[in-house]
């Protein structure tokens, strides 16, 4: 029998989803993970009633996550991914040939576990590849003491309540950016703007004090209610953010990846905000 499940994320506003099927609902040592079936988005996962990802609209999130950045860049060869338990974003990254090497901060041992058994759709092979380096650990420790330096380091965080409030704090940041090699890009999930405009103002508020250049850019993912969601941008170098459109083809094709949601054009476009995204990080 189906029910319908709520996200219980924002105080004065509730998404539902049809739930046809619970195929998992179970606490791990962080949080409370549940995995239903929906008509529409196929598999979803849920962290402590939050949806993390679903099998349908998983694509924009981590394309845009993904491929913007390592393209913007043009010779990443290390990556390092904070969070991402659900290997989705692994998975795209992985598809560039140039990548030598990833990093990945996960805490949470069981969302990998769980999602390499019943998200495989979403990860694939992403954990087996040999250029994974997989540490379980809390991603701001990590940043912390970590010696090694990358292209670009990707937060795919849950949002700022639970384990993940600490990848939202100055303290976070900061510590994320020492471990960027010079021209490196960081790269953050910032939420719903619409929704959590607060979490944004302050990411951003962060990073134009550790960075050279500070921005957000914006993708639509439907699971994600009440609008497009932003990605916090931050790096020393501003030419990374001023790519063109010709250079961005030619990495693009040169990259052979293929993408239902990235292109060139929506990668510049997804720089342009409307004006009450715009003051929030004025
Ligand atoms: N795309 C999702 C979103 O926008 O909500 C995020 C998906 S991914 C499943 C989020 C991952 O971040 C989870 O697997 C969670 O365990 C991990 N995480 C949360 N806090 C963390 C921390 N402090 N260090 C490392 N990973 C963390």
């Amino acid at each position: 029998m189906s029910r319908w499940i709520d996200e219980t994320l924002h105080p004065h506003f509730r998404q539902g989803f049809k739930a046809d099927r619970i195929l998992f609902d179970s606490a791990t040592e962080h949080q409370r993970l549940v995995l239903f079936e929906n008509g529409t988005f196929g598999r979803v996962l849920t962290l402590d009633s939050v949806v993390q990802t679903t099998e349908q609209d998983e694509f924009i999130y981590h394309e845009m996550l993904a491929h913007l950045p390592i393209l913007a860049h043009g010779a990443v060869e290390k990556v390092l991914i904070v969070g991402g338990g659900d290997g989705g974003l692994l998975e795209e990254v992985l598809k560039h040939r140039s990548i030598e090497k990833v990093t990945q901060v996960e805490i949470d041992a069981g969302v990998v576990e769980f999602s390499k058994q019943y998200l495989a759709s979403i990860c694939r092979e992403a954990y087996d590849d040999p250029r994974l380096d997989l540490v379980i650990a809390d991603g701001v420790d990590f940043v912390a003491s970590c010696a090694e330096r990358y292209d670009i380091v990707l937060v795919d965080s849950t949002d700022p309540i639970g384990p993940g409030e600490v990848l939202f704090t100055d303290t976070f940041y900061g510590k994320a950016k020492n471990c960027l090699a010079p021209g490196g890009i960081l790269v953050t999930q910032n939420g719903v703007p619409f929704l959590q405009g607060a979490e944004l103002t302050n990411s951003l508020r962060a990073f134009k004090a550790f960075f050279a250049d500070a921005a957000c850019y914006l993708a639509t993912v439907p699971s994600y209610a009440g609008g497009p969601m932003a990605f916090g941008w931050g790096s020393d170098d501003a030419t990374k953010r001023q790519v063109g459109l010709e250079t961005l083809e030619q990495r693009y094709r040169d990259s052979g990846i293929d993408t239902g949601y990235y292109n060139p054009a929506v990668h510049l476009a997804a720089f342009a905000l409307p004006n009450y995204v715009a003051e929030l990080i004025l």
